[in-house]
C-alpha cells in the first residue's frame, strides 16, 4: 500500500507549466522513479501526449507510454505514478478518474485549480501524502 510520494520541486513545476500550456485540455504524463516500501520516490515527471485531448478526461498516448515504460525499465526504474491536470476544477478525482484508478496500483497525482494532490485506489479512494523536495 502506497502512503507517500516524494517529488522534486522541479517536477511539480513541470506539471504546473503543463497545466497552463494545455488549457483548456487536460495534460498528462508519467512519474518515473523507484518504490521504497510504501513510498514512491519520483525522479522525473515525463509529459505524455493526451491522445483524448478533452477537457475532462485523458488517455496517455500508447506509443509514448510504451517508450517511457521501456526507457524506465532499461534504467532499473519503474513508472510509480501517473499525473494529469484539471484546468477548470479542483485536484479531486472525477467520477471517470475513480473508475479508471481501480485498475491501477500506482499513485495518481492531480494538479487542479487549488493545488496538487495525490491519491491511490486501495479498496476505495485514499489520499497519499505528498512530500516536495
Ligand atoms: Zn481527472
Amino acid at each position: 500500500m502506497i502512503d507517500e510520494i516524494k517529488i522534486f520541486n522541479r517536477d511539480l513545476n513541470t506539471i504546473r507549466s503543463e497545466l497552463e500550456a494545455n488549457k483548456p485540455y487536460e495534460a498528462c504524463g508519467v512519474l518515473i522513479g523507484i518504490m521504497d516500501g510504501g513510498t514512491a520516490l519520483v525522479e522525473k515527471a515525463l509529459p505524455i501526449t493526451n491522445s483524448k485531448r478533452t477537457v475532462k478526461s485523458f488517455e496517455l498516448d500508447p506509443n509514448e507510454h510504451y517508450r517511457a515504460w521501456n526507457e524506465a525499465e532499461k534504467n532499473g526504474r519503474e513508472i510509480v505514478g501517473v499525473y494529469h491536470t484539471h484546468p477548470v476544477s479542483s485536484a479531486v478525482p472525477s467520477l471517470w478518474d475513480r473508475e479508471t484508478m481501480q485498475n491501477d496500483a500506482f499513485v495518481w497525482l492531480i494538479a487542479g485549480t487549488d493545488g496538487i494532490r495525490a491519491y491511490v485506489w486501495d479498496n476505495g479512494l485514499k489520499p497519499v501524502k505528498l512530500t516536495e523536495y
